[in-house]
């Protein structure tokens, strides 16, 4: 079937999953095929409970009543995504970057759902399969569109970027995220910046962080920019005026309070608030909107209880963030400081050397406390307690009191520190 056949099929039926278990009534399934399962499969299973099409590609599950088959399920939802995203008039704005994806994409659908129709990648459906699925969620109302693409790999980027088709796009940083796939920290450089080739070689608007050394370089003068900065008056001036513990920032005499700890989420707000005011958003909508956001998921809580001040950021994490954690959990200003770090995945060959810099930043920084778990961190010479598994830094804690204090919980997302909150509570 043609894809623009399958389109206005879609049209009708605006509805794509690919979840057999999440079945979409008169939506359309894609049968994709994972390491685990064939899709193909329950073709017919989604379609009693109520698809109204099921795109396949075995033959042997085609043939049946309301059934397409395709030479590929993946290349199809694929290109009908970007056929899709042509058809709509919805300005695209593809995110990625080592960290702060999430975050930023949320604030700037805060800010620009004020104005516009908007719709943004739900949660973190940034992969091959995510981006299509977000691009789908589009309607032909929608105005603005926010896409958030991940990679941990070359090439990656620039697949995503073909398919969405930014019309803006941002990289939040480049940081030493993924770095056993990318080939290390150039790699990642080179791999995020896939998106600035497309929007080079498409004509198409980068947003910028004049701040960011590698950014700005990397932004050549042949393609087209929205900058900020907080010295450089070349760009919009957004300026951070407070980050203990929350961030505040300054722009055009307004003052933006907001509910986000760590000075990392100042570039995450300033972004927004640029896009914002690019897109001419009242500067007191932009305001409310950033104001009015709160992160989900452990990514940089605070959390008050039992007189404790903790900062649970136990979403995920790598060298980059956890040194930007550190730096700025050290300007806190409570009595007692202590932290608990945990491993950071996927490094390849420099898990040890990362985490033995991390050891040692933490020791320059100067806490009252740190506690170290997994088995990279149980590798370094540290002389902080070091333990090799969750259960037994738990069984560590089980017998001493932590005093009450201001507490920063790190690690990556397999480590699942949150755990650790029944321990320090009495
Ligand atoms: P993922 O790769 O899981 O999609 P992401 O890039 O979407 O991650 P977020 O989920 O927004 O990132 O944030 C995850 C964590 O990254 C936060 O809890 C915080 O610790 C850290 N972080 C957020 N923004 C930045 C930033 N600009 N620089 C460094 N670290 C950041
Ligand atoms: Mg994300």
């Amino acid at each position: 079937m043609e894809i623009s056949s399958l389109h206005q099929l879609f049209l009708r039926h605006p509805n794509a999953f690919t979840d057999s278990r999440n079945c979409i009534e008169n939506g359309i399934y894609f049968a994709l095929k994972g390491p685990n399962f064939n899709g193909n499969t329950f073709a017919r299973e989604v379609l009693e409970k109520g698809a109204a099409y099921a795109v396949v590609d075995d033959a042997a599950h085609a043939g049946q009543e309301r059934t397409i088959l395709v030479d590929n399920v993946l290349n199809t939802l694929q290109e009908l995504a970007t056929y899709h995203r042509n058809y709509c008039k919805a300005k695209v704005i593809s995110l990625t970057g080592s960290n702060g994806k999430t975050t930023t994409k949320e604030l700037i659908y805060a800010v620009l759902s004020t104005t516009y129709s908007t719709i943004a990648t739900k949660g973190n459906l940034n992969n091959h399969i995510g981006v299509p699925l977000s691009l789908l969620t589009i309607a032909p109302e929608t105005e603005m569109a926010i896409i958030e693409m991940g990679a941990n790999h070359q090439k990656e980027i620039a697949m995503l970027s073909a398919i969405s088709q930014p019309d803006y796009g941002y990289i939040t940083n480049f940081g030493k995220a993924h770095l056993e796939g990318f080939g290390g920290v150039e790699g990642v450089i080179k791999g995020k910046s896939e998106l600035y080739d497309y929007l080079m070689d498409n004509n198409r608007y980068a947003f910028l962080n004049a701040d960011d050394a590698i950014q700005k370089e990397k932004l050549s003068s042949h393609i087209k920019k929205i900058g900020f900065s907080q010295t450089d008056h070349e760009y919009y001036n957004i300026r951070m005026i407070a980050s203990e513990p929350y961030v505040s920032l300054s722009f055009e005499g307004q003052t933006i309070n907001t509910q986000l700890v760590g000075h990392y989420n100042f570039t995450n707000c300033a972004i927004a608030v640029l896009v914002g005011k690019y897109f001419n958003v009242p500067i007191d909508a932009i305001k409310s909107a950033i104001e009015g956001y709160v992160p989900e998921n452990n990514r940089s809580q605070l959390i008050k209880k039992q007189g404790y001040e903790i900062l649970l950021d136990a979403y995920n994490a790598n060298p980059t963030s956890m040194k930007a954690a550190l730096e700025s959990f050290q300007k806190n200003t409570a009595n007692t400081k202590i932290l608990f770090l945990g491993d950071m995945f996927e490094l390849g060959e420099e898990a040890e050397k990362e985490h033995q810099y991390i050891a040692e930043l933490a020791k320059e920084l100067g806490f009252d406390e740190v506690y170290l778990v997994g088995e990279n961190f149980y590798k370094t010479t540290s002389q902080y307690p070091k333990f090799k598994t969750f259960e037994d830094l738990k069984a560590h804690l089980g017998t001493s009191k932590i005093p009450s204090s201001s507490i920063l919980i790190k690690g990556s997302r397999g480590m699942a520190l949150e755990r650790i909150l029944d321990s320090i509570y009495s």
